[in-house]
Parts: C-alpha cells; structure tokens; sequence
C-alpha cells in the first residue's frame, strides 16, 4: 500500500465541507509516521491504551480522536489531549468527561452516537433519546463538556440504498436538532459518518468527518 497516495486519492474525492480522519488503530508507529510527513494531522483510535501509548511517542502537532466505545473508568486517561471524542453514548458518559475535564480545567468536545443500523451490537442513542438529551436539565450543567455534533456508523452490507438511507436519516436528525434552541455548550457542526466501505455514500450525504482506515493502511492485522 501507498499511504501517501492513498490519503491523496480519497481527500481529492472529498467535498470541501468533509474532513478524512485515519484511523491509525492497529498500525505501526512507522506507518503512521508515513501519513503525517503525507501532511495527515488527525488521527483515530479505538482503545484507551493504543491511544495513550501513540499519543506520548508520536508528534504533539496530532490532533487524537477517540471513536471507539469509551468506557466510563478509562475517560481520565485522555481527558488532558484528546481532540475529540466521537462515541458518546451515555448520560453517565458525559457526566464522567464533564467530571475530568473540570478537574483538568478543560473543555472537551464530543459527539453523541446515534444508533442508525440494524444490528443489535452497535452503540447509541436512539433519536428520541437524542433529543430528549438535548433538551435535559442534567446537560445543563456539565459545563466542562462541548457536543460538536452526531456520529453514526451504518449496517455492515452490500445494500448501498440501506446504507444511504440511515445516512441521509442522521443527516436529517442532525439538521433538526440545529434549529432547535440549543444550550450553549450543544452545536450541530460535525457529522461523523462514513468508513472505508461506505465513506463515499456517507460524504455525499453530507458527512463532515469521515473515518476511514484500510483503504488507506489495507487489511488489519490484530495479532500484536
Ligand atoms: C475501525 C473503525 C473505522 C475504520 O474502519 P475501516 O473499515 O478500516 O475504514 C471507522 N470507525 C470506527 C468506529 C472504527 O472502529
């Protein structure tokens, strides 16, 4: 694989409103150097502990996000430089990154997963929930947490129509929370959609952050 032309491939793809992350989970200091000197800043990973451990040993101009499930004990350990946390899927979630950042003196951005496949196994918040959350006296005050926006993942198939259509249903969920009247601390301004088998979909619907790791690093290899 060429990584640096690989990003170039998919970012020339990209509309000007939608920004690639690579999703750096499993791969090599090394490797992901490579996507850096490519002019790459943001990156994605999926656990606390490969985070940490890249985070202290890679350049400090990375901007780090968390897109994996974030469990509420492990939120201190990169509550200090965490770009952006993309799966928030809980009150009590927000309430523990409100709780270090405010130990920490920092404001930490976040996005609220909303679930929008079929599948039983993905996290989330339904839309109702969403919005309900939204509108919530206990969100109120967590004053040390920013919701930049949504993110969703969409079913794993071969349908590009299904896959379009709980697309363009968050795309469409994300548009109606932005007219409401939001606390201060909630802005509808980031959409995380889109990986490598379904980022173009996901851009054409209006994706603002894509998260896109084996077109770019190829096949992962879980063994180390
Ligand atoms: C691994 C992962 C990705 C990237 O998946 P690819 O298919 O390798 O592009 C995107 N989002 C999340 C939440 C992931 O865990």
């Amino acid at each position: 694989m060429n990584i640096e032309n690989n990003i170039k491939t998919i970012k020339q793809s990209l509309p000007t409103h939608c920004r690639l992350i690579v999703v750096s989970k499993t791969q090599s200091e090394g490797k992901i150097l490579e996507a850096y000197q490519a002019g790459q800043r943001d990156f994605g990973e999926n656990k606390v502990q490969e985070l940490i451990q890249k985070y202290e040993t890679l350049p400090n101009d990375i901007q780090w996000h968390m897109i994996g499930h974030l469990q509420s004990n492990k939120v201190k350990f990169i509550a200090p430089f965490v770009s952006l946390i993309h799966g928030v899927d809980s009150l009590k979630l927000l309430q523990e990154i409100h709780k270090q950042g405010q130990k920490i003196n920092r404001i930490i951005p976040c996005l609220l997963q909303a679930h929008i496949a079929d599948e039983e196994t993905k996290f989330g918040f339904s839309e109702e929930d969403i919005i309900q959350l939204i509108r919530s006296t206990e969100l109120q005050s967590l004053s040390n947490i920013k919701i930049n926006g949504l993110m969703g993942m969409a079913t794993l198939t071969e349908n590009a129509e299904k896959i379009r259509s709980e697309f363009k249903g968050l795309k469409t969920l994300f548009e109606k929370i932005k007219i409401m009247t939001l606390p201060p601390h909630v802005e509808m301004k980031e959409l995380s959609m889109g990986m490598t088998s379904d980022y173009k979909i996901a851009a054409q619907e209006g994706s603002t952050l894509i998260r896109v790791g084996t077109a770019i690093f190829g096949e992962r290899n879980y063994q180390h």
